[in-house]
């Protein structure tokens, strides 16, 4: 696997502290090839090692893995990301239909891939999903018994599809969908358009005039995941003709490894809606970037792996967080750090959470009686103790208090509270100690 080649590949740097330019160009080309396997176009594969090299030179090198798990990781987060990040699940990946009825959604792409097909699948979904009232109409006019392919698909999917009037052209059925849909009270209207072997420009020609006038809400292009070094011409000559506005990728059931999902995201910059699963009707999926992104390295296994690794660096860093407060030696720094953490996960440092004082913030947050501006202004006190107090809390006085007040822009009473959460950390810190010490206290992060 990717892993194993990699590994190879930093022998050598097990126990040094960053990824260094040549090591990361070395693994790299272990990429490279992994990428090429999966059927990731040249020129995307280019561009997004380029892309990773800059990330990962200079990275420290966890502790609990190797380099090469490392570089995995780096990958595996820079394609789920050009993939459309997490996030893409769900509502973003559904369609945009918020327009004055009927939307019309175009469906293009060569023939073969999964167009008529996929157009009834998406149908039934909106039909299920979203309860849209959905008529099918087929343009395929080139393909005998095309036409009678998508009717014999509306009766299974229970959709309607427009009577087929033979001799009409692709623009005249268009026509005709958008008026009965009108008339018929119909929310969305799914074109199904003809494919061709190849790109041609006939082909391009009938399709624009058809999205001219039924302006689509939706012009999906529909791609076989097993479309090699090729996506990227079907990719690149149908988003320079018409406006796409999203990719379906077709046959995610097979074998492919979906190298295809990067190219198209890289040359037509449009998310990819959805994943065909199968021939059946309800083989539809929300793309998934998170999967897809391991079925391209071959590797989810150890994308997990890293993040254990990942975690399991909080908790050693939390454990000598916790031996310092123990031995009295937390001070205002390291109480700082914790703010820090606070205000850049958004959530709690590794150690905070479970503090007295710190929770209490952390529920006011949650209940929302304070914003994060009390962390701010948390910070702004600590900036404004000199090196001395922050590191020996216990010198600060009345005096001290008013004059941290000031240079902060806030009261001697916020001071107080924060030198007040300052000590509640370090006796519940001492309390653990006793009771059973730091090995009780990883396990709670565990
Ligand atoms: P079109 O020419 O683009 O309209 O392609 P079709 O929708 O007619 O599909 C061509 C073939 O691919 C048919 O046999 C479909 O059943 C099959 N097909 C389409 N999508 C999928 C899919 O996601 N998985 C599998 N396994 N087959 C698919
Ligand atoms: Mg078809």
């Amino acid at each position: 696997s990717l892993s194993d080649r990699l590994s190879g590949v930093f022998e050598r740097l097990r126990g040094r502290g960053a990824l260094n330019e040549a090591d990361v160009r070395a693994a790299m080309r272990e990429v490279r090839i992994a990428l090429l396997e999966a059927d990731v176009a040249l020129p995307v594969v280019r561009d997004f090692i380029e892309r990773v090299t800059e990330k990962a030179v200079g990275q420290s090198v966890l502790r609990s893995i190797t380099p090469g798990q490392q570089v995995v990781k780096i990958v595996h987060d820079a394609l789920v990301e050009m993939l459309g990040g997490e996030g893409a699940d769900g509502a973003a990946s559904e369609l945009m239909l918020n327009v004055a009825p009927p939307a019309v959604v175009m469906m293009v792409g060569l023939q073969g891939s999964g167009k008529t097909t996929s157009t009834a699948k998406i149908a039934k979904r909106l039909k299920e999903k979203s309860a849209k009232k959905v008529m099918m109409a087929s343009l395929d006019v080139n393909r005998p018994a095309a036409q009678e392919q998508l009717a014999t698909l509306g009766v299974q999917a229970g959709v309607a599809t427009l009577p087929i009037v033979p001799g009409q052209s692709p623009v005249d059925i268009a026509r005709r969908a958008l008026q009965a849909a009108k008339l018929q009270g119909f929310d969305v209207v799914m074109l199904d358009t003809a494919g061709r072997l190849h790109v041609d420009q006939p082909l391009m020609d009938e399709m624009k005039a058809v999205a001219e006038i039924a302006d689509p809400a939706e012009t999906l292009l529909v791609v076989d995941a097993l479309t090699g070094q090729d996506a990227v011409n079907v990719a690149r000559s149908f988003s320079d003709q018409v406006a796409l506005t999203g990719v379906v990728l077709t046959r995610m059931d097979g074998d492919a490894r979906g190298g295809a999902a990067l190219s198209m995201r890289a040359v037509t910059g449009k998310p990819i809606k959805f994943a065909g699963t199968g021939e059946k009707l309800d083989g539809l999926e929300a793309f998934q970037p998170g999967r897809v992104a391991g079925r391209i390295l071959g590797m989810g296994d150890v994308v997990s792996l890293v993040e254990r690794a990942a975690e399991t660096i909080q908790v050693e860093e939390a454990e000598a967080l916790a031996a310092k407060m123990a031995k009295g030696l937390f001070d205002m720094n390291d109480l700082r750090n914790q703010l820090k953490q606070m205000t850049r996960m958004g959530g709690l440092g590794a150690l905070a959470g479970m503090l007295p004082g710190v929770k209490q913030v952390k529920n006011a947050m949650a209940n929302g009686q304070v914003d994060d501006r009390i962390l701010v202004r948390m910070d702004a006190m600590i900036g404004s103790m000199t090196p001395k107090e922050r590191s020996k809390p216990e010198l600060i006085n009345a005096k001290r208090k008013i004059r941290i007040a000031k240079g902060s822009g806030t009261t001697v009473q916020e001071v107080n509270k924060l030198l007040k959460m300052h000590q509640d950390m370090s006796t519940a810190m001492k309390k653990i100690k006793k009771m059973g010490g730091l090995k009780g206290l990883a396990g709670l992060f565990g």
